[in-house]
């Protein structure tokens, strides 16, 4: 009978520990998704979202949502996100601090479309964050593919110029965030031009060896 118990409490602390380490491996993280509009951060966002079971946000979502509903904030917003703008980042941090504080991102989250400027992604790491563990996943595609990309997406913020304004916005105030990331040690760079399952593959691959495990 004492080797039974015995026994049993030893399943029941294993069994702790195991449910203690995953916690650990996958919910301190916030990981960041970067690349041009139309690179395929969002399709990968909302399947990384589901292996590792933490919510993906959007701060293009976020937006779209103001704007539908007519909020303030996204009657303030559309007078840029119409034109492919960027949104102040007053406007920006606003959404992204109210997401965050939600109870379902409290074990870490995924970020998909913030940060797009280098004040974005200071202020990020300085209000935002806390003492999660920062990784930024950048796929790399080029702009020719990009455009193509973009064509057949028939989004209604998609219009040409709108894509031409938003590709030239990406360049000159978002691209220069990979090498923001890559000097602090926290990038980790994918061939986004390749099968979005691949894609996919490689993305899990290289958080698996940053020690962020899966939950499926
Ligand atoms: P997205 O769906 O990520 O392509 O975002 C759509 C639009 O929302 C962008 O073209 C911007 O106008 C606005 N937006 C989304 N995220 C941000 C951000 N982090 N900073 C500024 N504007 C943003």
């Amino acid at each position: 009978m004492k080797t039974l118990v015995t026994v049993l409490m030893m399943v029941v602390l294993a069994a702790c520990s195991t449910q203690k380490e995953s916690k650990e491996t996958t919910n301190g993280y916030v990981i960041v998704l970067l690349g041009a509009p139309g690179s395929g951060k969002g399709t990968q966002a909302v399947d990384l979202s589901t292996k590792l079971a933490v919510p993906h946000i959007s701060t293009g979502d976020l937006f779209r949502y103001h704007k539908s509903n007519g909020t303030p904030l996204g009657k303030k917003a559309s007078e840029y996100f119409d034109k492919g703008l960027l949104v102040p980042d007053s406007l920006v941090m606003e959404v992204v601090a109210a997401r965050v504080a939600e109870p379902d991102a409290q074990g870490g989250y995924i970020l998909d479309g913030f940060p797009r400027t280098l004040e974005q992604a200071k202020e990020l790491e300085k209000t935002v964050i806390g003492n999660k563990k920062l990784l930024v996943v950048n796929l790399d595609v080029p702009d020719a593919d990009i455009v193509k990309r973009l064509a057949g997406r028939g989004r209604a913020d998609d219009t040409p110029e709108v894509v031409e304004k938003r590709l030239q916005v990406y360049h000159s105030q978002t691209a220069p965030l990979i090498d923001f990331y890559r000097k602090k040690g926290v990038l980790i760079e994918i061939d986004g031009s390749q099968p979005k399952e691949k894609v996919f593959v490689d993305i899990v691959g290289a958080l698996n060896s940053q020690g962020i495990r899966s939950k499926s």
